[in-house]
């Protein structure tokens, strides 16, 4: 099994270490195929996308040979509407959407928005599992308004019908991304491998990574991937198998 793709990686225009170029030349070192870099969206607290730091990254990206970049972006889902902090402008431009959950994510909280946000975010897991089906169709609802290419860590400090979830994946061309950082730690992904894989999901892997020494690192993907049998023709960024992400000039909400 060889990992020639990598579609979630942070640079300086977030909270990465290093800049489009320096990625860019890692991953031709490790002659991968295809990478992706997806900063996190407006409303993260700390370092996040500006529209002219998207601007500035495109043409960065633009600039740089010897292997596919796509321009993508870790957008945050923000309310009970499953809304994401992505202005129009920059999903219509952006070449993969991600979409997740995040703690810190700064926005003028709706009543109910502080339950998704705040009880995922910081309570307990006792508390947050208790969010299992509201999680479920918050995640539903984004999928259904936003042209989203990959649900980035799923179940992550956010518990989720897996199978159900997988199952709307699979509905709207969308892959569950195998997450080098949180594969482990998001409970239940792992019980719930079979249920995914059943439902039709396809997989893509991103390491998440922050700095450069992490991109294309996929040590503990690849053990799932052997321990849970999951078929390699439903993973994306392994063995040549490379993802296709949707067309989304001219997006414009319409809620
Ligand atoms: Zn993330
Ligand atoms: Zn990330």
């Amino acid at each position: 099994m060889r990992f020639d793709g990598d579609f979630h990686l942070h640079t300086k225009a977030s909270d990465g270490h290093d800049s489009v170029r320096e990625l860019a030349q890692e991953a031709c070192r490790m002659d991968m195929r295809a990478i992706a870099v997806s900063d996190h969206s407006f409303s993260s607290l700390f370092c996040h996308q500006t529209e002219e730091k998207f601007r500035a990254q495109r043409e960065e990206i633009d600039g740089v040979e010897g292997v596919k970049i796509y321009q993508g972006i870790e957008a945050n889902i923000v309310d009970d509407e499953g809304t994401i902090d992505v202005p129009d402008g920059i999903i219509a431009k952006a070449d993969v959407l991600t979409v997740g959950f995040h703690r810190f994510v700064a926005l003028m909280f709706k009543p109910c928005s502080r339950k998704f946000l705040l009880v995922n975010g910081f309570l307990s897991e006792r508390e947050r599992q208790k969010l299992k089906e509201f999680n479920t169709r918050i995640f539903l609802k984004t999928l259904e308004r936003y042209p989203v290419d990959i649900v980035a860590h799923l179940g992550h400090r956010c518990p989720v019908d897996y199978a159900r979830v997988a199952e709307e994946c699979a509905k709207r061309d969308v892959y569950v991304e195998l997450n080098e950082k949180h594969i482990l730690d998001a409970n239940g992904f792992a019980d719930n491998i079979g249920a995914m894989i059943d439902a039709g999901a396809k997989f893509v892997v991103g390491s998440d990574a922050h700095r450069k020494d992490r991109l294309g690192k996929f040590e503990k993907v690849g053990k799932f991937l052997t321990e849970h049998n999951v078929p390699l023709d439903r993973v994306y960024g392994v063995d040549g198998n490379m993802p296709a992400f949707k067309d989304k000039s001219g997006w414009k909400n319409e809620l």
